[in-house]
């Protein structure tokens, strides 16, 4: 609204009189200037509204056509857009109340317009209908995007929440208002020093940004980015936070497969030989660094593996690998690395453990190998395993040394016949005088 623009104004008031009284007081107005369109009925007004557009209007309730605020509501109708002003008598100020629940934006009492009431009245029911009308744009931008809006005041307390939070969380905007996120979606996933991080952050003024899971209204968890914008005051005070969601869901499972098939044998299932030397050598670092800590690491190769295949079919070889990947798998405990290192060749990896441990271990899993019997026309095929252990030793300056020793313990039980197992002896473990 410049001040050099003519304001449009519909003025629909029977009485002579007040009409004109309006006319002069906006004719009188420094400021901007007013062309008025004076209409005496409802009707009338409507035949204006047809042919010429306005700004604003100012309304009289008492009409020859309709009468108090039912005035107020054929008005809107007419204009949905446009603001209205009522004019009102002397003593009706509740009345005129009344008449903004009803959709008018001010009202003023007739005579009472003071020097330039009249005009000012009317500039602020402009800037009040272009700051709504500005306000619903930015709500209905922030309702067609797709990442979860929620403003929360400095407590976290929601305040307002977009559609895209209710379908990310299960949760309406009108059941968040009143509410905390963290009241509504925690899973508890998340530590306690995770929190703290992001409050330290935020409270300091800082945009924070974090992956975290979260619940669902209906139980299941789901992965989110949040980041979190502080708002500030003129003053600089923080008085709200602006809270941005996006659903990672379909990105933390892409990248949880990626994981898997980047560190797995695809036919066995079994960890691949690049995890598994990363394993073993941060096992080797473990045992350098702790005194009195122990770990075995056992290779095991299928023996005449290769008589499977050619009596039996390539198929039928690979059935026989993932029955003995089964075995493995399940022999380990869940804080061992059982791998494949390649062909026919397998490594188990186990931490914390000593001799005695692994040996029976590896002789109760060489015995399920010699039980197992893998379907084939042909009848059952048979397989039997021979396996090779050693410590990871305080002493091995790399994992090659470890690899060496299991090895040549493995070739120690080929040579012996197969199908046993065979112990590299080394010391395991650093004594320290307490
Ligand atoms: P040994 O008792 O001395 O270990 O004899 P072996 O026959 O088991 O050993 P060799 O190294 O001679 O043969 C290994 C065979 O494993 C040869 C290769 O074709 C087969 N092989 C390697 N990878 C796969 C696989 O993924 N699937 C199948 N079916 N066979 C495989
Ligand atoms: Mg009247
Ligand atoms: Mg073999």
């Amino acid at each position: 609204m410049k001040s050099d623009e003519v304001i449009r104004v519909l003025l629909i008031e029977d009485e002579e009189g007040d009409a004109h009284l309006v006319k002069m007081k906006l004719r009188q107005n420094s400021g901007e200037s007013f062309a008025v369109t004076w209409a005496q009925s409802l009707e009338e007004a409507q035949q204006c509204l047809a042919h010429s557009s306005f700004e604003v209007m100012l309304l009289d309730l008492s009409l020859p056509d309709s009468e108090g605020l039912a005035t107020v509501h054929s008005a809107r109708s007419m204009a949905p857009d446009m603001p209205i002003v009522v004019l009102s008598g002397r003593g009706d100020t509740n009345f005129a109340l009344s008449a903004l629940g009803a959709g008018a934006v001010d009202y003023m009492v007739k005579g009472d317009f003071g020097y330039d009431g009249l005009a000012r009245t009317i500039r602020y029911a402009l800037l009040r209908t272009e700051m709504e009308a500005r306000n619903n744009l930015l709500i209905a931008a922030l309702e067609a995007a797709a990442n979860g809006v929620v403003i929360t005041d400095t407590k976290a307390v929601v305040i307002w929440a977009n559609s895209a939070f209710g379908k990310l969380t299960g949760y309406t905007p009108e059941e968040a208002v009143g509410r905390k996120p963290s009241e509504l979606i925690s899973s508890g996933l998340q530590d306690q020093a995770y929190y703290k991080a992001m409050w330290t952050a935020i409270l300091a003024g800082q945009h924070w940004r974090g992956e975290l899971v979260n619940k669902h209204k209906n139980g299941h968890l789901y992965h989110e980015e949040l980041s979190i914008a502080p708002v500030k005051n003129s003053a600089g005070d923080i008085t709200h936070f602006i809270g941005i969601k996006e659903d990672i869901s379909e990105r933390k499972a892409l990248e949880a497969q990626l994981q898997q098939l980047a560190s797995t044998d695809p036919l066995t299932g079994l960890f691949n030989r690049r995890v598994f030397l990363e394993q073993l050598e941060q096992e080797r670092a473990k045992v350098a660094r702790l005194p009195n800590y122990s770990a075995v690491l056992l290779m095991l190769d299928l023996d005449f593996f290769k008589r499977v295949n050619d009596v039996y079919g390539h198929g039928t070889g690979d059935e026989v690998l993932k029955g003995f990947a089964d075995i493995a798998r399940s022999s380990s405990r869940a804080i061992d690395v059982p791998a494949r290192l390649g062909g026919e060749e397998f490594a188990i990896l186990l931490s914390g453990a000593d001799q005695n441990d692994a040996l029976i271990m590896a002789e109760r899993l060489r015995a399920q190998v010699e039980a197992m019997r893998i379907e084939h026309e042909a009848g059952p095929v048979q397989i039997t395993v021979s396996i090779g252990g050693t410590y990871v030793s305080f002493n091995d300056q790399s994992s090659e040394a470890v690899l060496h020793r299991a090895d040549a313990a493995l070739y120690e039980a080929k040579d012996k016949g197969r199908n046993q197992v065979c112990w590299f002896a080394v010391q395991a473990v650093e004594w320290v005088n307490v």
